[in-house]
């Protein structure tokens, strides 16, 4: 009837309404975050399969705004990429993790890498290599405790420029990971003109390992050529020990995920490592 009709249409325009509200406030708290560097860095550990050792651990960004609450970076890093805030927001990523490097290296964590996840948008800036190395500097940092993820997507892009930027991280010192492997379109035939040191496979994957044949057959597929390439192997997104002695059977070299620990600020980082064996 008619008037279903106009309750169905005030009521999508009022939920239209909110989420512009949403976006708005969003624009107008992130743009004050960035100015206030109200970003914290939460860490989640990687594990040698093999060794049952910490090796480094991923630094993921997160925001809680006292108007918003907590802003999930699923939310706003699209956002921030789709206005370019993403760049004053990953360059200050970078700086709380040269920062909370040094913490990590006083606490006699001195091996250890952070991995930082950087967005396509920032990658394929003109002046990404520079900034990367302005933070390096300016903090007295190496790039040698560093590993950067970059995603499927983003190297698919401007073939050229892209292998030229990562030779050139590689020279640096920085370590390079292939982030989300499997959801792209990329091959591992492609990847191999790539310097990369190491394959993340996507959660979606791992998921289904311990009740799905093919996933199976597709994650070990991927190990076995990851390796053949040279480039090893890390599982995200590992919830079961099912799922662990799985990877560990098809020589995944490092596994990530809830069963081991979610993200965590840099003070339980430090106390979780405590419980942990490391050289
Ligand atoms: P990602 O780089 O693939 O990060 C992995 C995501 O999976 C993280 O979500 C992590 O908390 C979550 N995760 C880890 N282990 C498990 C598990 O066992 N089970 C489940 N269900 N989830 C797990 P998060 O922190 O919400 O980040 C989501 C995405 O946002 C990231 O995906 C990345 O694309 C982006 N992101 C996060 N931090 C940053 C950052 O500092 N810079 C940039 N450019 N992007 C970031
Ligand atoms: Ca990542
Ligand atoms: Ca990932
Ligand atoms: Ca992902």
């Amino acid at each position: 009837s008619k008037q279903n009709g106009r309750n169905r249409f005030s009521f999508y325009f009022e939920e239209l309404n909110t989420d512009n509200e949403r976006l708005i406030a969003l624009d107008t708290e992130i743009r004050k975050a960035i100015e206030h560097r109200d970003f914290e860095l939460y860490y989640q550990p990687k594990v040698d399969s093999k060794k049952n050792k910490i090796i480094g651990v991923e630094a993921l960004v997160r925001w809680k705004n006292e108007k918003l609450g907590f802003v999930s970076p699923g939310e706003f890093i699209p956002y921030a990429e789709e206005t370019g805030l993403i760049i004053p927001i990953s360059e200050i990523i970078l700086e709380k993790a040269c920062e909370e490097l040094a913490v990590l290296r006083m606490a006699g964590y001195s091996n250890l890498t952070i991995s930082i996840n950087i967005s396509s948008i920032h990658f394929q800036q003109q002046n990404f290599l520079e900034s990367i190395q302005r933070i390096l500097e300016k903090y007295n940092t190496s790039a040698q405790n560093f590993e950067i993820e970059v995603t499927e997507r983003t190297v698919m892009n401007s073939e050229e420029e892209t292998i030229r930027k990562l030779v050139r991280l590689k020279q640096l010192g920085f370590k390079l990971s292939i982030d989300d492997f499997g959801t792209g379109y990329s091959s591992l035939s492609y990847l191999v003109r790539f310097p990369l040191d190491y394959l993340k496979i996507d959660r979606s994957f791992i998921h289904h390992i311990v009740t799905l044949d093919d996933k199976q057959a597709v994650v070990d597929a991927i190990i076995q050529m990851a390796h053949r390439l040279k480039m090893e192997v890390i599982a995200e997104g590992v919830e079961s020990i099912q799922q662990i002695n799985i990877l560990r059977d098809m020589g995944c070299d490092y596994i990530q995920g809830y069963f081991y620990s979610k993200p965590i600020p840099l003070d339980e980082l430090i106390e979780f490592l405590q419980l942990w064996e490391y050289e």
